[in-house]
This record gives C-alpha cells, sequence and structure tokens, in this order.
C-alpha cells in the first residue's frame, strides 16, 4: 500500500547537477516520500541518489547545536554566544590586519541566495575578494573556457538537444555513474535511433564507455593533443563550417590574434600519427573519431570533471568548444558543446552570482574597474568599496591559511579537509586559523578543526533557488522545520552581516528578498532573469535563462537571434559575450604533466565517484541502504598488479610526492595500464592526502586527475 501523506510538493533532488525534479510527500511535518517529477525534464526519473532523498534528512550525525572550542574540545553554546564570538573575531582581524585577513569558502550546495548574499557581504561589505569555494575544485575550468571563448560563462544548449543529436563527444565524463539521468535521456535517443554514434575518450572502460561506439583510453593529461588532432583532421578533410570563419570566429595564441591559416599550421604539428603515441592509442582511431564527429548532422560534446581538473583544463575546454565552432556544430538542436555541473547548484549558485576570489555578478570581474562601478552602484556602495585585488583561490586560500596570512575563515556546507588535493597540508594549514564551520552534518572531517561549529538547516528545511546544467533556476520549497537548533545557512549570513555592521547592507533577510533583489541585479547583464519571479518558479517546472520578463518561456539556446532574447541581428549567430560579436577560437599546445611520472612514481592516479554515493559521504555515509557500497578501493590493471605485486582485495599502499593512503586492491582490465584509480569519497582512505594540488594557469582549478603514484602491497 502507498505511504500515507498529507500533501505531495513540487521539489529538487539535492545532489548532482541533473537536477532532476522530484515530487516531495510530507506529512506530520516529515519528509515521508519522493518521487520523480513526470513533468520536469527528467521524465519522472531519478537514480538511488534522488531516491533517498527522503532519508537524507534523517541520518544520523544531523549537527543540532552550535558549538564552541573549549579547552580543545567543541562543547555546546548558545546561538548567542556563537555568533557573539564569530563576530568578536571577524571584526578583531579586519581592524588589525585589514580586511583580507579573512575568507569566506563557500559550496555548490548552498541555495543562490546564500551565495549571493555571502559574496556581497564579504565583497562589498567588509571589502575583501576572500570569497570562493569548492566550484573551485570542479567546474572552474568549464568556466574559464566558455568565459575565454564566448565571452560570458554557462553552456549555449540544453538537455532537449539530447533528443536531436546524431553523435555524443563523451570526454572526461562518467555520465552513466555521475549524472545517471542525462545518461538515460542519451540512451533513449540512441535505443530510439540506433545509429547514433556515442564516442568516450576516457582512461577507464567505465560503466559509459562499456556502451560506446568508439572508446579512446587516453592517458590522463592528453587531451590537448587529441583535440588539435582532430582539428588537424577536420581542416584535412573539409569539415571546416567556412562561414563560421570568416563570420563568426576571431583566432588567438595567448593574447596574440592569429588568423585561420596560423592555426593550419599549428595543428599540422598533432598529426594522428605524432598524437597517437603521445595518447597512446591508435592513430586510426582518432581519424575514425574525428570523421564521425564532424560529419554526423549533430554533434554534442558531453564533458566533466576528467577535462576540467587537469593542469591544461581552461586549453582543454578551449579546443572542445573550438572544435563545435569550426565545424559548425552549435546553435542547432542537437548541436552543442555541454559541460555537465557536478553539485547541483556550483553554476547558478556560485558562478552566476560570482561567489568566486576573482569574479563578481553575471560574468564581472573584480579587476575590471568599469564592473567594479557598476556593481557597486547595483550594491549602493560608495565607488571605490570593492577591492581592485583578485582574493585568495581555493587551493591558494589554504596556502595562506598555511602561512598565518588568513586569520578568520567562514567555510560553509562543504568539507575541505577530505575535497583539496594534497589534503594533509591544507587540514594542518586549517589548525592555524580561527575557523567557522557551518554544516548539517557533525562530525565531518573539516569540523575537527572548527573553533566554533554551526547547525545548518539543509534542502527543504530552509528553501531557495537551485539552477543546474542547462542553466535552469527552479525552486525548492521550505517544507518542514530543521532538527535541533539549526538554521538556514542564508540566516547565518544575516546575522554575521548584523553583527559586523553591515545590516544596511544586506537588506534582504528572505530567500524571496535576495531572489528579488538577485534577479532585477541580472536585468543589468547578458544573464538577464529577470522575469524568473517566485511565483513563475512555484508553478513551473524551472525556467532557463536568459528570461528578461516575466512572460518570456525562457531559452534553450543561446546566442542564436530569434531563439535568444539578448541575441541581435538576423544572422546564424550574435555572440554578445564578446565586444565584436565572434567567439574566440584559441591556438593551444600539449604541455608536459604537472606532475610527471618517473622511475620512482612510474604510475598515474586518477580518481572520481561511484554511482551510489556523493562526494564526502558526509550525507551518503550514513545511510544503511548503502552501507555495503564500499569505496576505499583502488582498481588496477593486472599488468601493472602482477609488475608490483598486489593481489586482488589485499591492501594496497599507494604513495606519490605529497602523502600517502591506504587502500584495497581491485584488479580490473576495467583501466589503462599504468593508469590507477579510486574514488575519492572515503574519509578513512582519504585518497587526497596524496593527490596533485597544481592547478590550471587560467581557472586555478587543481590536477585532480594527474597524481603521478607508485603503489606496493600495503
Ligand atoms: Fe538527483 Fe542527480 Fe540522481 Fe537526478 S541524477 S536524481 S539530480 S542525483
Amino acid at each position: 500500500p502507498a505511504i500515507p501523506v498529507d500533501s505531495w510538493h513540487k521539489g529538487v533532488c539535492r545532489f548532482c547537477g541533473t537536477g532532476c525534479g522530484i515530487m516531495i510527500g510530507v506529512r506530520d511535518g516529515k519528509v515521508v516520500d519522493v518521487k520523480g517529477d513526470e513533468y520536469a525534464h527528467n521524465r519522472g526519473r531519478i537514480c538511488i541518489k534522488g531516491i533517498l532523498n527522503r532519508e537524507i534528512l534523517y541520518v544520523r550525525d544531523r549537527a543540532l547545536y552550535p558549538m564552541i572550542r573549549r579547552n580543545g574540545r567543541l562543547e555546546r553554546a548558545t546561538w548567542d554566544e556563537a555568533m557573539s564570538l564569530v563576530a568578536e573575531r571577524f571584526r578583531e582581524a579586519i581592524d588589525r590586519y585589514g580586511p583580507d585577513s579573512v575568507a569566506f569558502y563557500g559550496s555548490g550546495q548552498l541555495f543562490t541566495e546564500e551565495s549571493y548574499t555571502a559574496n556581497k557581504l564579504f565583497k562589498a561589505g567588509i571589502g575583501t575578494n576572500n570569497v570562493d569555494g569548492n566550484p573551485r575544485l570542479c567546474m572552474a575550468s568549464a568556466a574559464a573556457g566558455y568565459i575565454s571563448v564566448f565571452g560570458k560563462d554557462e553552456p549555449m544548449g540544453c538537455y532537449e538537444d539530447i533528443d536531436h543529436a546524431t553523435c555524443f563527444f563523451i570526454t572526461g565524463s562518467n555520465t552513466a555513474d555521475c549524472h545517471p539521468i542525462v545518461w538515460e535521456r542519451i540512451m533513449d535517443r540512441k535505443r530510439s535511433r540506433p545509429e547514433t554514434v556515442i564516442i568516450v575518450v576516457d582512461p577507464r572502460r567505465t560503466r559509459t564507455a562499456r556502451h560506446a561506439d568508439y572508446h579512446l583510453a587516453i592517458r590522463p593529461g592528453t587531451d590537448v593533443a587529441l583535440y588539435n588532432a582532430m582539428i588537424y583532421e577536420f581542416i584535412r578533410n573539409g569539415f571546416i563550417d567556412q562561414d563560421m570563419v570568416e563570420n563568426y570566429l576571431t583566432f588567438r595564441e595567448g593574447d596574440a590574434e592569429r588568423t585561420f591559416e596560423d592555426l593550419k599550421r599549428h595543428v599540422a604539428q598533432y598529426t594522428p600519427e605524432r598524437v597517437a603515441p603521445v595518447c597512446g592509442v591508435d592513430a586510426r582511431q582518432i581519424e575514425e573519431v574525428a570523421y564521425l564527429f564532424a560529419a554526423s548532422e549533430a554533434t554534442m560534446s558531453i564533458w566533466t570533471m576528467g577535462l576540467n581538473q587537469q593542469a591544461q583544463g581552461t586549453a582543454a575546454n578551449r579546443l572542445v568548444n573550438a572544435m563545435h565552432l569550426l565545424t559548425g556544430h552549435i546553435g542547432r538542436p542537437g548541436a552543442t558543446p555541454f559541460s555537465l555541473t557536478g553539485q547541483p547548484n556550483a553554476g547558478g549558485g556560485v558562478r552566476d552570482t560570482g561567489a568566486l576570489a576573482h569574479a563578481l555578478p553575471n560574468g564581472r570581474v573584480v579587476a575590471n574597474p568599469q564592473h567594479r562601478a557598476e556593481m557597486e552602484d547595483l550594491w549602493g556602495v560608495p565607488r571605490g568599496r570593492i577591492s581592485p585585488k583578485p582574493g585568495y583561490h581555493a587551493v591558494a586560500m589554504f596556502e595562506a591559511m598555511a602561512r598565518g596570512d588568513l586569520k578568520c575563515v567562514l567555510i560553509m556546507g562543504t568539507n575541505p579537509a577530505q575535497s583539496l588535493p594534497h589534503a594533509e597540508r591544507y587540514r594542518e594549514a586549517m589548525q592555524r586559523t580561527f575557523l567557522v564551520v557551518a554544516d548539517a552534518i557533525y562530525p565531518t572531517e573539516t569540523a575537527q578543526f572548527a573553533d566554533v561549529f554551526l547547525p545548518s538547516a539543509m534542502w527543504v528545511e530552509k528553501g531557495g533557488v537551485f539552477s543546474q546544467s542547462e542553466r535552469r533556476y527552479h525552486l525548492v520549497p521550505k517544507l518542514v522545520e530543521p532538527p535541533g537548533e539549526a538554521r538556514s545557512d542564508l540566516e547565518i549570513l544575516v546575522e554575521l552581516a548584523d553583527r559586523l555592521g553591515y545590516g544596511d547592507l544586506i537588506k534582504a533577510r528572505t530567500p524571496e528578498e535576495v531572489w528579488d533583489e538577485w534577479r532585477q541585479i541580472s536585468a543589468h547583464s547578458p544573464y538577464n532573469f529577470a522575469g524568473i519571479t517566485y511565483e513563475r518558479l512555484k508553478k513551473e517546472r524551472g525556467i532557463l535563462w536568459p528570461a528578461p520578463t516575466e512572460d518570456h518561456p525562457g531559452t534553450c539556446r543561446r546566442y542564436v537571434p530569434g531563439e535568444d532574447p539578448m541575441a541581435k541581428g538576423t544572422g546564424r549567430f550574435d555572440f554578445y559575450g564578446r565586444p565584436d560579436g565572434r567567439a574566440v577560437v584559441y591556438l593551444e599546445h600539449q604541455q608536459p604533466s604537472s606532475d610527471p611520472r618517473s622511475d620512482e612514481y612510474p604510475l598515474t592516479l586518477v580518481t572520481g565517484r561511484v554511482y551510489e554515493h556523493w562526494h564526502t559521504l558526509t550525507i551518503t555515509g550514513k545511510l544503511e541502504e548503502l552501507e555495503d557500497i564500499t569505496t576505499d578501493f583502488l582498481v588496477v590493471h593486472p599488468r601493472d598488479a602482477h609488475r608490483y605485486g598486489i593481489r586482488d582485495g589485499a591492501p594496497v599502499l599507494v604513495e606519490s610526492r605529497r602523502g600517502r593512503a591506504v587502500l584495497k586492491a581491485r584488479v580490473s582490465t576495467d583501466i589503462t595500464p599504468g593508469v590507477v584509480f579510486a574514488p575519492f569519497h572515503s574519509p578513512e582512505a582519504l585518497v587526497n592526502r596524496v593527490v596533485n594540488n597544481t592547478v590550471d594557469p587560467i581557472s586555478k582549478e587543481p590536477a585532480f586527475k594527474e597524481s603521478a603514484v607508485r603503489i606496493r602491497p600495503a
């Protein structure tokens, strides 16, 4: 029999960037059931994590009350005691050492209203750009790619493109496990049109790769060479869209202007024959894949962390965008370069609000005087209030903590003591700083270093707007009360603003008030979503921006005149993010690895996720239903297992230039020889101790997917 439910409410899954619509059943003030929303883009489907949205509110270890560290131990305190101490220490640091001695480290799991408020408080109130967060670890290279190519962030396509694509180029994404409902839609397309081609580029034979028509198991960190070779093939085979080249593109190498002829000469150095040994694949495979990409009616590229988490993450992103621009596979149904977002709200919540150290709202940057002046006027603060100096990006923030340059840091809704690369170094750094941690779960790896711990409400205990991969903003309603004394992160930020004397700046105090302010600000930018009101969000299944007026239905394909309300003219495209309306194709060279293999460290470690679990297990690790899903394993090819004396199921020590971890060996042919794989979920194994903390020079995203390691029996 069905579970008795008092009322059903439309909402959104709180886990991944697929952003599935779900229906939430409430009874007696508790969430008692969830099911897929058949009217949402996911057509009623949800994955195991979606189903477990019901359980997550009631896991053990929900944080119930504030705590203050006394005599080395976190002890229960009142909200007044905790917030007084936080405000006192922040004020003391700001007065004594200046605004840049404090920082905010946020999360793609906060609601948009929360990230927006934190960004405004720190940049326009306190006067520091030390605002960053975990989206730097996953999406920064995708954002840097879009911004440098199109002038503005976020994909131009949408999920509907999946239903029209005739070729999927999936590179650096295990879509089947990490975005399962996007994957189901891809498989729907394949099932209904079996001649649809699926190409997967991944050093692992993932569940996604097993369904591929072509699997290129390239060496980690060699994407740039591969994409150059594909562009070489496009040119050689006459697949270049000349109208695009002549009317819609410009060419660059770094800051220097280049031409299409320069690009031809550049990629001539990357013939498939030359690139094949670099990537560890066959030259014929590269030729065939390039042909299928270009010759298809409509090609959709899909990527995520495999592309982004490299020392050349931005270059790789630029080249995938370039492959679409040069072949004209863009701006038509099914033809689009589409990066998937990892977290539920890294895009709309953090990238769009500019809650990153270099950024300001709606694609503005702190280094640009005009952008600063615009935001100072919109926020009603005196000219000169926003600092022109970019703040600390994620890794730099924790380096500054290690040096003692940051005195007070507020960490909200994330667990960097486990999720940062070179984790041991930054765990030590946290102990040198006055650390305030707000989280819905206690304990976590990060909370153990907190001086003050604040219990947060989560998901439908507070309410707010999430985004997802396709620029869709959608509403999570508040349906139940948080447990114990937990409060929303927005309430915590508003109280901090009041106690620091910025109450006049942070006037919007409820999610809807903040949203109204934020959407009005967007009207002064190409991200215009002034027409997406709470009223609409309560009724509709999310809306894709731009949507400048309340009667605008939202935009599936950006930059296309007639479809995108911001695009002008009657041509094929108006890349209005760029001053000349043309997108940029970059000439990029493959660089040597940022953590080269050597005789001492002969293997490359890549990390990732498993289907059932989420990030650092703070939530899914507490669910009985997932108890048997282990995450402390290392996948090793039989050839490497034999060479290093590793036995299946036995403990294996994995060591790098940064640290060591012990995992359980899983010997499998599902990985390229010379590469090993571990999920980053397990707090006990803590594989991020081993992982490379080199960052991409443009996006500042760490190279999680390029760590030279050695292995031996533990
Ligand atoms: Fe939630 Fe992502 Fe699963 Fe959809 S695919 S139900 S958003 S975890």
